[in-house]
């Protein structure tokens, strides 16, 4: 039976903690580190997402502007508006909700925020960064991730962690902290084209999970005692449910759980962790001024 990492239980201590920073960081006369959330046009998930960031940040003392325009928006407007923030000496963080309508090419606006206020880690001069091992902000879900399993006491040190997904927002930047001295874990990545990708998987004793695809690892991937990280977030039909859904990660939690050492469950396992690291970066923004 694998132990379950409660990723709400330990968001929960990291939001306790960036609370304590925040109010110490005001009582030193500073004014609350302010989060600038940029949302463009009106797709109902990521309207959610943007509350959900608003509410987390002034549960910890974080002053949030949500900025939203209509999807007609063009991107030199878009661009401007950026341009605007960087400048705004009231604004630590930017944070631009993804995906943007399709007229407006996400990387040009991404690279237009201002590297110091990049608390989503996406800009090429953050990525390049974290990937020279510099000091910078920490990309959401990776950092998460790591902060689970050092939380969680597992052993990176020397580990060898097989990621599953080579996206730039997930696999790649993992990969990167994961090499990190200081971590030292022993890192494959893994894709669609990867040859016997049920032995690689069953080498890893950190197995990480960023496909999209409902319940795609199963039990014969996974070496016995190793931690597996889910990161996938999948719809599947579910009649009993109201909504007709529910949601499931990318491990087959029921056939993987009496073998894993650690298991992540979803929901509750990465997903929270997320909006903690962005409460963690804007933090840091706010340090740095
Ligand atoms: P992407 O679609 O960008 O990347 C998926 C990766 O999985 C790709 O590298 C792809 O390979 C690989 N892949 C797809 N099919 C296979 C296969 N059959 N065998 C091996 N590899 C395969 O996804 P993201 O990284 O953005 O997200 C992954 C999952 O994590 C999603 O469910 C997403 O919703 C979730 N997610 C959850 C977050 C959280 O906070 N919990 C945050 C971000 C994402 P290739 O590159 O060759 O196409």
């Amino acid at each position: 039976m694998a132990q379950i990492i409660d990723g709400r239980l330990i968001a929960g201590n990291i939001r306790q903690e960036v609370k304590q920073a925040v109010d110490a960081h005001t009582s030193a006369g500073n004014r609350a580190p302010n989060l600038a959330v940029v949302l463009v046009g009106e797709d109902p998930a990521s309207a959610s997402y943007v509350r959900g960031k608003a509410k987390a940040s002034a549960e910890v003392g974080i002053d949030s502007d949500t900025l939203t325009f209509p999807d007609t928006i063009s991107e030199r407007e878009l661009l401007s508006e950026v341009t605007r923030l960087n400048a705004d000496t009231n604004i630590d963080g930017i944070l631009v909700q993804l995906p943007l309508p399709d007229h407006i090419d996400e990387t040009r606006v991404i690279n237009a925020i201002s590297p110091k206020k990049d608390v989503d880690c996406f800009h090429p001069a953050s990525v390049g960064a974290l990937s020279i091992g510099l000091d910078g902000f920490a990309p959401a879900t990776p950092a998460g991730i790591v902060q689970l399993l050092e939380r969680s006491g597992i052993e990176t040190s020397g580990a060898h962690c097989v990621i599953i997904g080579r996206s730039n927002i997930v696999g790649k930047p993992l990969a990167n902290l994961m090499l990190r001295k200081g971590i030292d874990a022993t890192v494959t990545v893994c894709h669609s084209r990867t040859k016997d990708l049920s032995v690689m998987a069953r080498q890893a004793d950190i197995l990480v999970a960023a496909i999209g695809r409902a319940h795609f690892v199963t039990a014969d991937m996974v070496k016995p005692g190793a931690a597996v990280i889910d990161v996938g977030i999948n719809r599947i039909e579910d009649a009993s449910r109201e909504r007709g859904y529910r949601l499931v990660g990318d491990v087959d939690f029921d056939a993987v759980e009496p073998i894993a050492g650690y298991i992540t469950p979803v929901p509750g396992g990465v997903g929270p962790m997320t909006i903690a690291v962005l409460l963690q970066n804007t933090l840091k923004a706010a340090q740095a001024v």
